[in-house]
């Protein structure tokens, strides 16, 4: 993927392009924002600009650097993942083996690329002894390398490491903004691009990931259900933590349209839009305060869901859940 094919991401693009076309490029970056944004793809297609054949300020995607940097065998590109030297159950952590290996590996010449790059994944999961490491790195990396960070929990990182790198943040899209591209990029029908752009909260990459699955019949499924008997709390005991999740999600999602269209707001707000006939038609079945009291009992069985809580205590909260 080039940066021109990253979608949402102008500043940050236009920034690194910029930086490229001046020849002012950092050694280090810090790629910071929300997961499913585009931070990776970003940090790929920098990997690609900065080595393309073509000296377009971006990847032509054509060329053989570009191609062997988009399939991962390039042997001047690094790729460093919490876990990928895991034999001890730390599947989490970015230990100080990755480091050393980065130490040796940067301080060689490139065997073809212009520049070396060294991308590290989820960089808050370095450990104490990592972060120093990298730290010793980060104060003078050599000129013809590249190392680039990517993190979505800024909270969680070292502050020496944040303070060696450049920071380029990523925010999510504008929800109209995606929605609009996941009809023209990806041609889903209106109203599934509709809903998943409110579900996913803005990031391209979750949309994607949601759109894949079946989610939009899942959803669908559980209105008609909760329409004709309510929540049934015996089908959820079967469901696993993370399906329970996605359930008591939707039915947020269901309870909020409710309020909203009863409430007489915008019926562009709606995220079921394709339930409009529905909501209108159901919304005089309860009142406010039931509503209220439903959204209530969702919310706080996902506060239990967090907590880790006994699933019973959660379904018996449910269970007082109001019924179509
Ligand atoms: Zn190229």
């Amino acid at each position: 993927m080039s940066f021109e094919a990253i979608k949402g991401q102008d500043q940050p693009i236009n920034f690194l392009r910029e930086s490229i076309k001046q020849q002012q490029l950092a050694g280090a970056y810090l790629f910071i924002g929300p997961e499913g944004v585009g931070k990776a793809f970003t940090a790929k297609a920098l990997a690609k600009a900065v080595n393309c054949q073509e000296e377009s300020f971006d990847s032509c995607d054509k060329c053989s650097s570009c191609i062997k940097i988009e399939k991962n065998q390039h042997p001047d590109i690094h790729f460093i993942n919490p876990g990928s030297m895991d034999n001890q159950g730390d599947s989490e952590l970015i230990k100080i083996e990755e480091i050393r290996q980065l130490h040796r590996e940067i301080n060689l010449r490139p065997f073809e690329a212009k520049k070396k790059v060294f991308i590290i994944n989820n960089a808050h999961q370095l450990t104490a002894e990592s972060a120093n490491a990298l730290l010793k790195i980060l104060e003078e990396p050599p000129k013809n390398s590249l190392i680039i960070l990517i993190s979505s929990k800024f909270n969680r990182l070292f502050k020496t490491i944040i303070s060696r790198c450049r920071i380029v943040k990523f925010s999510p899209l504008p929800r109209k903004e995606l929605e609009a591209t996941l009809r023209s990029e990806y041609h889903l029908l209106s109203e599934q691009a509709h809903f998943l752009a409110y579900l996913a909260e803005g990031r391209l990459g979750s949309a994607l990931a949601l759109k894949d699955t079946n989610i939009f019949t899942e959803k669908n499924e559980l209105i008609d259900e909760f329409i004709s008997v309510g929540s049934n709390v015996d089908q959820l005991a079967a469901k696993d933590r993370e399906g329970l999740r996605r359930y008591l999600n939707l039915l947020a999602v269901w309870l909020r349209d409710l309020y909203l269209v009863k409430s007489g707001l915008s019926h562009a707000e709606i995220i079921n839009l394709d339930r409009k006939e529905q909501l209108l038609k159901l919304m005089s079945h309860y009142s406010y305060s039931e509503l209220d009291e439903a959204m209530k009992f969702v919310s706080q069985a996902l506060m239990y869901l967090e907590q880790n809580v006994n699933a019973k205590l959660i379904f018996a909260n449910l269970k007082g859940i109001l019924k179509g």
